[in-house]
């Protein structure tokens, strides 16, 4: 299979060879396709698996052949649910229409809107955006959605997570009904399902599950630790492992800039990222940790997800998710395109309930281990820190991007409000 034998352009082909992409990955072999010949479709497949060139290249591909003269509609719209994933496509929407003579933009709230309006007004076919400040730029006239031929949906499933759906509903209003839908996502859930039937028509379903499943090669394992000796134990296994691109996940914005600040202290360097955290410090925070200027990077469940991070080897959860889901998508941050990883929880004994959770969740036990000098405390309570939180934790959303996984229960509007609670904190 090569990416010509797929169909798509020359000005495309060549965008591609200098991206060094020598094959289509299994999800972008099954959703170009069909993408290409106008169908609407709904494609899952993991995290890392190559989604935004399975929608980007044949989407580059129709605008380009089916030009339009003169002026310039916006005809194509991807909707993203943050910040840096809006980024990270147009990033990719520029690569591959290099060669072509199509425009693009993004637009994100955060920043000033004059440029974007400006760049918008000399005439665009591309349009990246995430939904507040799309619709608020709509309403203000800067742009209009009349003309748009393709709409994406990109990493749909965070867009439910994040409370996206009202927003995604009021834009579909504001594009004309005849266009072509594409909706992807790393994981098939009911909530997806149902959201793809009330925007897609008669779609294609595609998917692709790895080999070798996130979890089977990635090796885990658990430190028992007291508490108020996680900072201590983490910075010792960064500094004798010698560790350089390590992700470090923590539950609360807080907390994540406390750890930062403590293995800056340390010698360490590190950045935290986090909802709190300005798109200028978010997006230098990530090209530092990209580029190795940064070994640590701290970063709460929300700000992590989605993010382009290739092949980490070292992932650590100084706290664990009260989510066990959370747990899965950290962890596939390490050991990413079959490569191995290794993913490290600090477990103290108010944490017990989760490892549990998450064992269950992921049908595993975890191999323990106890650093000396990092002993967990003996009297410490095993409750959980914030009782009332915990009930029916971990059930429902059961994720297709991992075999291994199992949901056993569902229990889907509990864990939405859940994931809502949590949403507010990172
Ligand atoms: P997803 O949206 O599925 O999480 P991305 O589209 O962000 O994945 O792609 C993940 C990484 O894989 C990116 O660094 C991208 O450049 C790379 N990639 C995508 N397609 C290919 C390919 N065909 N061959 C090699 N690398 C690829
Ligand atoms: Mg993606």
């Amino acid at each position: 299979m090569s990416f010509k034998s797929l169909g798509l352009s020359e000005p495309l082909l060549r965008a591609i060879s200098k991206k060094g992409y020598e094959t289509p990955s299994p999800i972008q072999a099954k959703a170009i396709p069909p993408v290409l010949e106008g169908k609407d479709v709904l494609a899952s497949a993991q995290t890392g698996t190559g989604k935004t060139a399975g929608f980007t290249l044949p989407l580059l591909h129709y605008l380009s052949e089916n030009p339009k003269q003169k002026f310039r509609p916006i005809r194509a719209l991807i909707l993203t649910p943050t910040r840096e994933l809006a980024a990270q496509v147009y990033a990719n929407v520029k690569e591959y229409s290099e060669f072509l003579n199509l425009r693009s933009a993004v637009i994100f709230g955060g920043v000033n809107q004059k440029p974007q309006i400006a760049t918008i007004r000399q005439g665009i076919d591309i349009l990246v955006a995430t939904p507040g400040r799309l619709i608020d730029l709509q309403s203000q006239g800067a742009l209009s959605l009349k003309r748009i031929e393709v709409f994406v949906l990109d990493e749909a499933d965070r867009m439910l997570d994040m409370g996206f759906l009202r927003d995604i509903e009021r834009v579909m209003k504001l594009m004309p009904e005849k266009r072509q839908n594409l909706m992807f996502s790393a994981t098939f859930s009911k909530e997806i399902k149902k959201l793809a039937y009330s925007i897609l028509n008669n779609p294609v379903q595609v998917e692709a599950t790895p080999e070798n499943t996130a979890v089977e090669v990635i090796e885990q394992k658990v430190y028992r630790v007291a508490k108020s000796k996680k900072t201590g134990l983490i910075i010792k296994l960064i500094s004798d492992g010698n560790w350089k691109q390590v992700l470090v996940f923590t539950r609360t914005k807080h907390g994540a800039n406390r750890l930062c600040e403590k293995m800056k202290k340390a010698g360490i360097s590190a950045a935290a990222i986090h909802g709190n955290k300005s798109q200028g410090a978010r997006t230098k925070a990530l090209a530092g940790f990209k580029s190795s200027k940064i070994r640590v990077l701290v970063a709460t469940d929300i700000a992590a997800r989605g993010l382009d991070i290739p092949l980490l080897p070292h992932v650590i959860n100084f706290e664990l998710p009260n989510i066990s889901e959370d747990y899965v998508h950290r962890i596939g941050r390490t050991g990413r395109a079959g490569a191995s990883g290794e993913a490290i929880s600090l477990v103290s004994a108010d944490e017990t309930t989760y490892l549990r959770d998450i064992q269950k969740l992921i049908d595993t036990k975890i191999p323990v281990e106890i650093v000396e000098g990092f002993e967990p405390d003996p009297n410490a309570s095993t409750e959980p820190i914030k009782q009332g939180q915990n009930a029916n934790r971990n059930r429902g959303r059961n994720s297709n991007s991992n075999k291994s996984v199992k949901s056993k229960n569902s229990n889907r509007n509990k864990n939405r409000n859940r994931r809502r609670n949590n949403d507010k904190r990172n």
